[in-house]
């Protein structure tokens, strides 16, 4: 048995010995800083897809403006703060 390390994902497939890798039928267990942690696994996942520059919502490249975002959930983002601040200065001032 091999054991190899893919860089870019940070997953680490075992070869087995028909040339399969078990990471195909089963996801193996990512080992870093975050391991450890108390957290969700969804909660490890956005922070590692932070951590290597991609959106926190669905891991595709992050837009340079933003430090979490993607392109379109960078803008679905926005719209979302801007309704929040709205509603909220509404609640202060009143309309
Ligand atoms: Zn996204």
């Amino acid at each position: 048995m091999r054991q190899g390390e893919r860089e870019d994902s940070g997953v680490i497939f075992l070869d087995t010995a028909d040339g399969a890798t078990e990471a195909e039928g089963e996801a193996a267990m990512i080992h870093d800083e975050f391991t450890a942690l108390p957290l969700s696994r969804q909660r490890k996942k956005q922070l590692r897809w932070i951590r290597d520059g991609k959106c926190k919502l669905c891991g595709r490249k992050r837009d340079c403006r933003s430090a979490q975002f993607c392109p379109s959930h960078l803008v679905s983002w926005r719209r979302y703060i801007s309704d929040y601040m709205v509603k909220r200065l509404k609640e202060i001032y009143g309309s």
